[in-house]
């Protein structure tokens, strides 16, 4: 039953999608990435010249302004009866869709590569209304709230906030048939019972507690099932669906509940992506595809079950790191734990470059969670490291020690004179420190401590800071 209906699928659905043109967007992605963003996080003052400079195709205007008077921009192209208004960064640290927003632009402005047909499709059929950052304030800081400290998504009700009404009054004007709200989740999350990060999680979000699907729901249901068949080629697992408790406050249910049928991106972890420029990748494909299913309403003969088969997003599910199965001695007696250890991102240089403090965020036994690094240290002893007691002068010298030999010796830490405090947290195969400086020593929750992990008098791994050495 299953697999004929997977068949079946296959048939109908994918085989017209690859038909259309002779190569796919997967590769011709390089072409229009937009280079001039390269890293997660950047502030309105990066994007407006690329915003400014947008073709005669793309009508561009200040739409309003964040509480703190930055501009907030609204770009359109399209002359379509079918309005789709997408809005990106309501949450201020939530940057994926917004860097795929500027490829979008810079493939909608392209020519003879065989998507032409393409692109005078959604011009004629789509009139595409992009906010391409709604919270300039947050980008500022790189934080989720505006300068008031609150939250976008739990304002769509009240309209307290200047973004909150800017974004309320676009939908009113334009009556928005289709809406995209696009944002990022914690990248701890699972797909389901996968042992794979939820690298994109979708929502049709709910109109009301008991979960009801109205036709302007369903249809973001039925889109989001072929945006999952897309995005299962290119990562396979490792696509979910959000929580669909309803929540009253949030823009996406009240987007749908106000008729505009609302597909909620939320871009999580991917394993060697953290700037996570594949995933701004994985939202070019999908929103670019579901703008074609919109225009041909490939949509509206897709069963519901290829929503409901997405598996549920499984929150707190990952660590960077597990440690798995040591040996360790906690008051004075031994026992087997999993040691689980997570990064935290600290932003300086005004919000633009971050460093990662890591701690041991739960231990005990963590068999039913995954992580990005897994130790196999059965049998292995773990000791927090020490700090090597000779104060050196600079960062060449403790560059040049030979950090295997102090790990035998049971070290794991190195005191510098002159160090800044975001030097301390470089990574390395050794903490930095400043001179006195003391490193965490227990195993414990909320701690750092450097790990040495032993089997008998031979050293296996370090971990420092959350980083992995295998020696
Ligand atoms: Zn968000």
């Amino acid at each position: 039953m299953r697999i004929s209906f997977f068949f079946l699928w296959f048939i109908v659905l994918i085989f017209p999608a690859c038909a259309q043109s002779g190569q796919n967007l997967e590769q011709i992605y390089e072409r229009y990435k937009e280079t001039a963003i390269r890293q997660r996080r950047f502030k309105i003052s990066d994007i407006e010249p690329l915003i400014k400079k947008l073709g005669p195709s793309f009508q561009v205007k200040q739409a309003g302004a964040s509480v703190e008077g930055r501009p907030i921009y609204r770009v359109t192209t399209g002359s379509g009866p079918v309005k789709v208004l997408l809005w990106s960064q309501m949450h201020g640290d939530e940057s994926t869709a917004t860097m795929a927003l500027f490829d979008i632009f810079r493939f909608l402005q392209g020519k003879g590569d065989g998507f032409d047909d393409l692109r005078e499709k959604l011009q004629n059929e789509l009139t595409l209304i992009f906010i391409p950052m709604l919270n300039p304030d947050g980008a500022e800081r790189f934080t989720r709230r505006n300068a008031l400290g609150i939250d976008i998504n739990r304002d769509a009700v009240r309209l307290q906030s200047p973004e909150s009404q800017l974004l309320k009054q676009i939908r009113d004007e334009t009556g928005a048939e289709w809406g995209f709200n696009l944002h990022d989740q914690s990248r701890y999350t699972a797909a389901g019972q996968n042992e794979k990060t939820a690298a994109v999680s979708f929502l049709a979000p709910p109109v009301n507690y008991e979960k009801e699907v109205n036709d302007t729901r369903k249809r973001a249901m039925q889109l989001i099932g072929l945006m999952n068949e897309d995005l299962q080629a290119e990562i396979p697992g490792q696509v979910a669906r959000y929580n669909d408790d309803f929540e009253p406050r949030a823009f996406g249910d009240n987007m749908q509940i106000w008729g505009t049928s609302t597909v909620l991106i939320e871009s999580g972890g991917l394993s060697g992506d953290p700037e996570k420029q594949r995933l701004r990748k994985m939202n070019f494909l999908a929103i670019l595809k579901a703008f074609g299913y919109i225009a041909d309403k490939r949509y509206a003969d897709v069963p519901l079950e290829a929503y409901d088969r997405i598996p549920f997003n499984r929150s707190n599910s990952f660590f960077d790191v597990i440690v798995r199965g040591a040996e360790v001695t906690l008051k004075g007696k031994q026992y087997t734990v999993d040691i689980g250890i997570r990064g935290d991102e600290v932003d300086y240089n005004d919000g633009r470059s971050y460093y990662v403090r890591s701690a041991i965020s739960d231990f005990g036994d963590l068999s039913t969670f995954h992580a990005y690094q897994e130790i196999p240290a059965q049998g292995l002893a773990a000791i927090p490291g020490k700090v090597y007691p000779t104060v050196l002068p600079n960062l060449a010298a403790a560059e040049k020690l030979d950090y295997r030999k102090l790990w035998q010796q049971g070290y794991t830490a190195v005191q510098v004179s002159g160090l800044s405090s975001v030097q301390t947290y470089r990574p390395g195969p050794l903490q930095l420190l400043k001179p006195g400086g003391k490193p965490d020593s227990s195993i414990s929750l909320g701690r750092n401590p450097g790990l040495i992990l032993r089997s008998g008098g031979k050293v296996m791994y370090a971990v420092v800071n959350g980083q992995v050495f295998e020696n």
